[in-house]
């Protein structure tokens, strides 16, 4: 992979208590980078859960928690003060951009990059790399699906984040501002967020609790380990000539949503309860990431092997749902 930020750099990361905000702060403060992170602990799941994230970072000098919400706050010092802006703030989730909510991803996930990208307007040729997502692909027309497919969102999520992906390159095209997308593909690891699927089967298992299926579990994912991620999101960072392109980030392993139960009854050494419902509106059947450009371009190359993966966050869930109560 390309070389990544080199230590006396300062990063501004943004959505740092998150799930993947986070060991991505972890892996540039492990490499003496200086790390300004930014959260606003937004409501999509529990504040103890984000605080928690951030223990690590906490113990290192070289990491200043800033606590803004990008659509309100003041943006321009904190762009000023970084050589890189990692964006990773937003509003995730494609069930619960249905509704009321949405208001939530509008903000979250438009206007806050809007007004981070209008800060960076004094900074031309400033990296910034932006977190997308597979679910701007909507049902890819093709599998595996390669960066040039039309995009065709089918959740109010994936419009939200195609949206500010193409801010990104408007603010690119006209202003220079030297951003990069990255269409992340179903990340998983320690730390996933509670609404994913697989903290969802683990804590099931953990508790002897029945477990709702969306679908026949027949449909697959990408998935991605949060290392892979990480790893791709530096070397964004660092790669020369990029500016203004976008591309996917997947780890290549394809599999079920039953495949995935199986292996964490395996983990548990007990069956799950599987309770069957519709298909979630907003979920497609298949994604499957062409990752040729983020290879050549970026150097990626995902080392995560599936199966130990999940197992590594199978024993997070054994270790962090002992010590935290579900969520209400
Ligand atoms: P997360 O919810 O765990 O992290 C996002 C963080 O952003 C949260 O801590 C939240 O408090 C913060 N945030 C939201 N709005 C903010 C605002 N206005 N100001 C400041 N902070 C704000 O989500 P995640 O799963 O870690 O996702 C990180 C990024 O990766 C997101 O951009 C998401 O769209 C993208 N992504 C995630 C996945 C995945 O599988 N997890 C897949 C594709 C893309």
């Amino acid at each position: 992979m390309s070389a990544v930020d080199p230590p006396g750099m300062r990063a501004l990361v943004t959505g740092c208590a998150g799930f993947i905000g986070s060991h991505l702060v972890e892996a540039l403060l492990e490499d003496g980078v200086e790390v300004a992170g930014v959260d606003c602990f937004n409501d999509n799941y529990g504040r103890r859960q984000k605080l928690s994230n951030l223990d690590r970072a906490h113990q290192s000098a070289l990491f200043d928690f800033v606590p803004v919400d990008l659509a309100r706050g003041n943006l321009d010092d904190l762009v000023d003060e970084a050589d890189v802006v990692y964006h990773l703030a937003a509003e995730p989730g494609v069930r619960a951009s249905w509704g009321e909510r949405f208001d939530s991803y509008l903000r979250n996930n438009v206007s806050a990059t809007q007004r981070l990208l209008e800060s960076m307007r004094r900074h031309p040729g400033k990296r910034f790399v932006y977190a997308s997502s597979s679910s701007i692909y909507g049902e890819a027309e093709a599998l595996p699906t390669p960066e040039t497919a039309t995009p065709r969102p089918v959740s109010p999520y994936g419009v939200t984040k195609l949206t500010a992906e193409q801010l990104c390159y408007a603010y690119h095209a006209n202003l220079g501002i030297d951003s990069v997308s990255l269409r992340y593909f179903s990340v998983f690891g320690p730390r996933q967020r509670p609404d994913m699927a697989f903290t969802i089967f683990c804590r099931a298992a953990l508790a002897d609790e029945p477990l709702t299926v969306f679908g026949d579990g027949r449909q697959t994912r990408d998935f991605t380990f949060v290392g892979d991620i990480v790893s791709a999101t530096r070397a964004a960072a660092a790669a020369p000539g990029v500016g203004g392109e976008a591309f996917n980030i997947g780890g290549g392993s394809q599999v079920s949503v039953d495949e995935a139960i199986e292996l964490i009854e395996g983990f548990a050494g007990k069956p799950l309860e599987v309770r069957r419902q519709g298909r979630a509106v907003g979920d497609v059947r298949h994604t499957g990431a062409d990752t040729s450009r983020a290879r050549e371009r970026l150097g990626f190359e995902a080392r995560a092997e599936f199966p130990a993966a999940l197992e590594e966050q199978f024993e997070w869930a054994v270790e962090s749902f002992a010590a935290r109560p579900a969520p209400s």
